[in-house]
């Protein structure tokens, strides 16, 4: 049968995203599930942003990265890093083009929602250690209950000495566990509403159960924790206080689904955008502009602090970047271009009543764009310009890397932000650019192979710009 003069006037001026399968080769598909395997390593590898800082570090420096000195020169190809604080760290790649015509920014976070420990966190209770949390970015605290939790950061003792704190990752390694109400007796639990199921103060985190061996001393418990630690670390109670401890899930990444379309992991929200912009940096080659894949904390508590996107970090590194060809860094901001890469919500048909179907991004529908988020109306969002959206979406079609645009469900259900705030704010263009999870801030979120590697190739072309 012919196409009719409507089927094909519905194809010349309709829109509507496909999934990727439909529109990429087998071969291509093999590539997505390959960029994936190695992606899912790096999961199990680096699980928060001063592990993950320090993986990158390694990477480069192995892929001829060196640390920048604002005091040399500099020469088209040449590769550096500039890590912030161990927690940050920004990677890149001079250009040909003078630095004046600005540079390309592909920008992650690197820190996932989690239960930080209170500064004086351990106790004991009934004969049973615990640590005292406090939560850390937007999570429903009923989910971090009755899972299997490990233990990561830093301890600095009181001579200065920093010690690696990381338990409960490897095979053999104990794990930890909050504890959750029998449904037996929860009558009362259940009547409370979903936020509060379980409350802050609630997630306190088991650690032991044995006493040390001594009739005369209390808290022994608690005591015989402190000996473990300080046998193992040489750390000390009052050593809590000069810490940063995370408490994330223990659950390994791995293959979701009978046709292993889809990886399960904590933390891909932003580790799915952080690595691809990370392995682009590293596969560019001769660019034409400057590139820089940016790797940022804070990001879910508000980019606050020194090693988040709304200090000056960033700016400063561009600024010494200028100065290093004797250029003005106000002037390289104005004409340069970021793609803030962080992770939408993805369409979910178990919660479909919170999503407008229409402007929703879906999984294996490729990388989502997302022109603005935020909430009550866009606030907090920064709202990219028609003019760079279709910018975007021109190289994006042009190297059949496979899109399509979302929005953070109904338009009152709720909201998010992301740093494309602050990147605008040092006049640069800049759109919010990343994959499609489902269960997102969940200790155990999902996304699809194809829009993970769709990622990688987002970035990878906004770097091949010429
Ligand atoms: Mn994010
Ligand atoms: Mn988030």
């Amino acid at each position: 049968m012919a196409e009719t003069k409507g089927e094909k006037r519905a194809k010349e001026l309709n829109y509507e995203a496909e999934h990727a399968s439909k529109i990429i080769s087998d071969a291509e598909l093999k590539k997505a599930d390959k960029f994936c395997d190695g992606y899912i390593d790096f999961l199990n590898t680096a699980r928060t942003e001063r592990e993950i800082a320090k993986f990158m570090k390694e990477k480069a420096e192995a892929k001829g990265f060196t640390e920048f000195d604002k005091t040399k020169t500099y020469k088209a190809g040449d590769k550096i890093y500039r890590l912030n604080r161990g927690k940050a760290i920004m990677l890149a790649v001079i250009g040909k083009k003078p630095i004046t015509e600005g540079v390309k920014l592909a920008i992650a976070h690197i820190d996932s929602p989690r239960l930080d420990l209170k500064p004086n966190p351990l106790y004991e209770s009934d004969e049973i250690a615990l640590l005292k949390t406090h939560y850390y970015g937007g999570i429903k605290k009923y989910q971090w209950v009755a899972i299997p939790l490990a233990l990561h950061g830093v301890m600095i003792k009181a001579d200065g000495t920093k010690v690696e704190i990381n338990i409960g990752e490897d095979e053999g390694d104990p794990k930890f566990v909050i504890s959750d109400l029998l449904p037996h007796l929860g009558r009362e639990q259940e009547k409370r509403p979903l936020a509060e199921g379980i409350k802050g103060e609630e997630l306190n985190v088991i650690i032991g159960s044995r006493p040390f061996k001594d009739d005369k001393a209390s808290n022994l418990v608690k005591l015989n924790v402190l000996d473990i630690l300080n046998k193992k670390y040489g750390v000390v109670e009052k050593d809590f206080l000069s810490a940063e401890l995370e408490v994330v899930p223990a659950f390994k990444a791995c293959d979701i689904g009978l046709d292993r379309s889809m990886i399960g992991a904590y933390g891909h929200d932003d580790r799915v955008c952080a690595y691809p912009a990370a392995e682009a940096v590293f596969d560019v080659v001769n660019p034409a502009y400057t590139v820089v894949t940016v790797l940022t904390d804070k990001e879910e508590i508000g980019s606050v602090g020194n090693t988040g996107l709304d200090s000056n970090y960033l700016k400063y590194f561009i600024m010494d970047l200028a100065e290093c060809f004797g250029a003005n860094g106000r002037d390289v901001m104005s004409k340069s271009e970021c793609l803030s890469a962080d992770v939408n919500a993805g369409y979910d048909p178990t919660f479909a009543d919170v999503m407008e179907k229409q402007n929703s991004c879906f999984l294996n529908k490729g990388v989502v764009i997302t022109k603005y988020t935020g909430a009550r109306g866009k606030g907090g969002s920064s709202d990219a310009s028609a003019e760079f959206m279709g910018k975007v979406r021109g190289f994006l079609d042009k190297a059949k890397v496979v899109w399509q645009i979302g929005e953070l469900g109904k338009v009152d259900a709720g909201g998010g932000g992301t740093v494309a705030l602050y990147v605008a704010g040092l006049d640069i263009d800049v759109v919010d650019l990343g994959v499609p999870v489902l269960s997102m801030h969940a200790p155990f979120e999902l996304v699809a192979k194809t829009d993970v590697y769709m990622a990688y190739r987002a970035f990878l072309e906004f770097f091949k710009l010429k």
